[in-house]
């Protein structure tokens, strides 16, 4: 088998589970216990926030621990929506969001606030001069996320970051695709807050972590004990966080190797895809992009059919984002780069991750070519000069 989906999720590095085993069984204290048992899972916690800390360069009581991507886009947005509800009610995102994002936005819409979502362009960036221009009085904050979950293009962050900052709003950003697989810096990118989910790069589900900057006040979405500061209250999910921790750590090992194989494996991929199937195309941007992510789209293919062959050959890869694949509408993402809708739906998203082999990705290539070339033989749309050519 081989699995080319890590942006839907990524299996726990063998060393990381092992890491967060004790945690289950002998060292199952409650770490706001005062005894030895709690100490031990309070130092393990204490540990794995300096490791998250350390990975994205933040100071380790700046970040907090929730359940993962959804929960810190949602404490982000929504805690500054509550909190500068006196000051103003405009936030600022982008078109191509996680839904994690753009839902909430959306929640927040139809409770008052207004929403402006900036245009992408055919090459999914955000325009720095598009952000300036659409801040008002009353925007409170801009959420633009780092790295896009399906086509895979890369944010001006930092440009956006210093904008936001020079205007005295709070700037977020969905980190969750980005972060472990490249350089990721609080600093650097003039982030206030930022988004982490463990499973995304070699950790555990229904966990994960939000960056605040030190200074940046907002509101907590849950009330109940004072655990993470207020924060996020309810009791610590040790294993989990001990497993975010170790993988945190792991990636900041060998974030430099690993980036240099899997985009190696990724050009591979697409030089073999584009070169032997007619009519294939990549969406997104050529290089502004994650090194793990190649998205592909075949005229007068439909998506599902190209998944479903692949999986039957052993491939795992997916339409579009694993969120929006069950839905039947084409991926907003997609139709924000205009694509047509025929074209959304005719889109491949393989995410590699570092278990894979060069040979895996000439299987791949080969597999796709004999699944395409079936599809297409079957297809009264298909027509090998396009209209247009
Ligand atoms: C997966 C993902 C999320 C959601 O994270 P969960 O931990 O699954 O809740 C949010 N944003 C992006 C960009 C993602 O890829």
């Amino acid at each position: 088998m081989s699995y080319m989906d890590h942006s839907a999720t990524s299996p726990v590095n063998p060393e990381v589970l092992k890491e967060m085993l004790p945690y289950f069984t002998e060292s199952f204290g409650n770490a706001s216990t005062l005894y030895a048992l709690g100490r031990e899972a309070r130092t393990a916690m204490e540990k794995a926030r300096k490791q998250v800390a350390s990975l994205i360069g933040a100071q380790p009581e700046e970040v907090y621990f929730t359940s993962g991507g959804t929960e810190s886009d949602n404490i982000a947005i929504k805690g500054t929506a509550s909190k500068l509800k006196n000051k103003g009610n405009h936030i600022i995102t982008s078109d191509i969001e996680h839904p994690a994002v753009e839902e909430t936005c959306k929640y927040l819409e139809k409770n008052g606030y207004q929403v402006t979502y900036l245009p992408v362009g055919e090459e999914g960036i955000v325009k720095v001069s598009d952000v300036e221009t659409a801040i008002t009085p009353e925007t409170i904050l801009i959420t633009v996320m780092h790295a896009n979950n399906e086509i895979g293009t890369i944010q001006p962050i930092k440009e956006i970051g210093a904008l936001a900052r020079e205007k005295g709003i709070y700037f977020h950003t969905d980190a969750v695709q980005s972060v472990g697989k490249i350089p990721v810096n609080v600093g650097d990118m003039n982030v206030d807050m930022l988004s982490i989910s463990a499973h995304k790069l070699y950790g555990p589900k229904g966990i994960g972590a939000l960056y605040i900057r030190k200074g940046v006040r907002i509101d907590p979405l849950l009330h109940g004990g004072g655990h993470e500061r207020g924060m996020r209250p309810g009791t610590e999910n040790i294993p989990g966080i001990v497993g975010l921790g170790k993988a945190c750590q792991i990636a900041e090992d060998n974030l430099e190797k690993n980036m240099e194989y899997v985009s190696s494996l990724r050009d591979r991929l697409i030089k073999g895809v584009l070169g032997k199937i007619e009519q294939s195309y990549l969406n997104g941007h050529p290089t502004k992009r994650l090194p793990n992510n190649a998205n592909f789209r075949f005229s007068s293919i439909e998506g599902e059919s190209l998944v479903l062959q692949l999986d039957a050959k052993g491939i795992n890869a997916s339409t579009g984002s694993a969120c929006s694949s069950k839905k039947l509408e084409p991926s907003h993402v997609l139709m924000a780069i205009g694509l047509k809708e025929v074209d959304a739906h005719g889109s491949l998203r393989i995410s590699l991750g570092t278990e894979n082999t060069p040979q895996d990705i000439d299987y791949t290539i080969d597999a796709i070519d004999e699944v395409v070339e079936r599809l297409r033989s079957m297809s009264p749309l298909w027509c090998a000069t396009p209209e247009d050519a």
